[in-house]
């Protein structure tokens, strides 16, 4: 049985309007429609947005080429653009419980965990505005007397940066503070379905002090302005969060223009475990690595790789202890598992389940949507026996639904853990030095937990290996990312050419 929390019906619900922002101001968009967004916790429409065509991604994209050809943000000094991002990151904590609400209430997220998440953001902006100062490139005086060299760092110029719908707020500021420290301008465009935390925090970065074209946030479907923001050849870099599908078409749009891409992409992250290990540790990090975010989060422990002599006993605590999990409202403080982002999602999440119930292997725990009369809701779900070559245990199944494989050697885990075209993340659990640095070394994924799972910082990089993604996300080389490499190469006194004579 799971623990259920009934959503309050949302009786005065009031539907938020957004516009867009182009250029600094507040604007209908081209052909003025719009996008409602219904709450997936409570079935009642909470937000409408005007919904940007093709016509307002080249207006905004134009903005941002003006503000970053002509306009002041790239001349400013680091000092001054640092301490609009600070007071930027000021403005987001004061804020934090309207971004917060509207991220719940948008993505059926649990307040509790985007409080946390909101927090988390302010220092991301916080420490992207202590990287602005420090960006700086390298110095040759080692070439002989006649040459110096000067490597320079220069922002990139224009970025369309595409975020997804899991983590609004938290995954836009893992993009835009730094693009903005290196002096960049960008054109954003969140998900149609979560967009209300970007469009507010346009608003704080305004009265924070960025200037007009600089930040440009439009909402629209990816179809609708996907390829424009991707395509278009005064966008010079792309940074895109979503799927691998959507990656892989993004990087298609950007090659006709060769411009830089940035991707964060799915995962199939394993967590795998050894009789030596700290269980009661590891069983509170597989049931948080499976359902935090509803299991919609690309890092989503989804697959446990158990060692055969202990699959047994941690199966049966891990689903004892799923079932303490609180699944229900997302606005009640004490829910850890929220809605499912739309009905259709629900429907693929459960058709990945009976599929691998149709393949044999065995529903331990859960199974099936939970129904509270509105909104759509899943049931924290365990299935054992899962063979490597299901669907469920290669590919993003993005709902509470974890897998259990087994294992008897070192090779056969990470044999097991690098059978999947994503490499993300991995989680591996023992006392022992060299299992941990054994799996750590050999696991390909951008980031290797040991003996915990889920942990993050500003200053820690984040990305995948293979089809999760390019290139890294914070730590101290994200501003970089945003950045061209120039070299001033310089002659000093009388030069000599093969054409002149020596
Ligand atoms: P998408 O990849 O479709 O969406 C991510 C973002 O890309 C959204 O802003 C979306 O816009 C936009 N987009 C869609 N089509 C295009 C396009 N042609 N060009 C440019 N941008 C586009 O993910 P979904 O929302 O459909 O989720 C599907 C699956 O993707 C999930 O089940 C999960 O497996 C994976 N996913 C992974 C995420 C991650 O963090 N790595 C995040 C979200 C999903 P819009 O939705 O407004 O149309």
């Amino acid at each position: 049985m799971t623990v259920l929390v009934k959503p309050q019906k949302l009786v005065d619900a009031k539907v938020r309007e957004f516009s867009m922002l182009i250029d600094g101001k507040w604007v209908e968009g081209v052909e003025a429609g719009t996008i409602e967004r219904v709450a997936p916790s409570h079935g009642v429409a909470v937000s409408r947005y005007k919904a940007a065509t093709k016509d307002d991604a080249v207006k905004a994209i134009a903005a941002a080429r003006k503000a970053f050809d002509d306009g002041p943000w790239p001349r400013m000094t680091a000092s001054e653009r640092s301490g609009i991002l600070l007071k930027a990151a000021d403005m987001i904590a004061a804020r934090a419980d309207e971004l917060a609400y509207l991220d719940a209430i948008e993505a059926g997220k649990p307040i509790t965990q985007v409080k946390a998440e909101i927090a988390g953001a302010a220092d991301i902006w916080r420490y992207a505005a202590a990287l602005a100062r420090d960006l700086h490139g390298e110095s040759y005086n080692t070439l002989g007397d006649g040459t110096l060299g000067v490597v320079l760092r220069e922002a990139v110029g224009v970025v369309s940066i595409i975020t997804p719908w899991n983590f609004p707020f938290l995954i836009v500021s893992q993009k835009l503070p730094f693009a903005l420290a290196a002096g960049c301008t960008a054109v954003v465009k969140p998900s149609e379905l979560t967009s209300g935390s970007t469009l507010v925090l346009g608003e704080i970065l305004m009265e924070a002090g960025v200037p007009a074209g600089v930040v440009n946030i439009i909402v629209g479907t990816g179809a609708a302005v996907g390829p424009t923001m991707t395509g278009h050849p005064d966008v010079d870099m792309v940074s895109f969060t979503g799927s691998t599908g959507v990656g892989r078409l993004t990087m298609e749009n950007a090659s006709k223009t060769l411009k830089k891409v940035s991707l964060e992409l799915g995962g199939k992250n394993p967590q795998i475990v050894f009789p030596d290990a700290d269980l009661d540790a590891f069983i509170d990090a597989a049931v948080f690595g499976a359902y935090f975010n509803a299991g919609e989060c690309c890092n989503a422990g989804s697959r446990l790789i158990l060692h055969r002599d202990i699959a047994e006993e941690v199966t049966a605590r891990v689903a004892a202890l799923s079932q303490k999990v609180k699944v229900g409202d997302p606005l009640d403080p004490s829910t850890q598992v929220g809605a499912i982002i739309t009905p259709q999602h629900l429907e693929k999440v459960q058709s990945y389940v009976s599929a691998a119930a149709g393949s044999g292997a065995n529903i331990a725990l859960g199974g099936s949507h939970i129904d509270f009369g509105f909104g759509q809701y899943m049931a924290p779900t365990i299935l054992s026996g899962v063979k490597p070559d299901m669907a469920v245990a290669r590919e993003e199944v993005f709902g509470p639904v974890l897998s259990v494989l087994t294992f008897e050697t070192v090779d056969e885990a990470i044999r097991i853990a690098n059978a999947v075209e994503y490499g993300l993340s991995a989680g591996v659990w023992s006392r022992d030095f060299d299992t941990c640095l054994t799996i750590g070394r050999k696991v390909r994924a951008g980031t290797i937990w040991m003996n915990t799972f889920m942990d993050g910082a500003a200053e820690l990089p984040f990305g995948g290996y293979r089809q999760s993604g390019l290139g890294r996300e914070l730590g101290r080389h994200a501003v970089e990312d945003y950045t061209e490499t120039k070299t001033l190469n310089m002659h000093i006194g009388a030069r000599t050419g093969w054409w002149m004579p020596r």
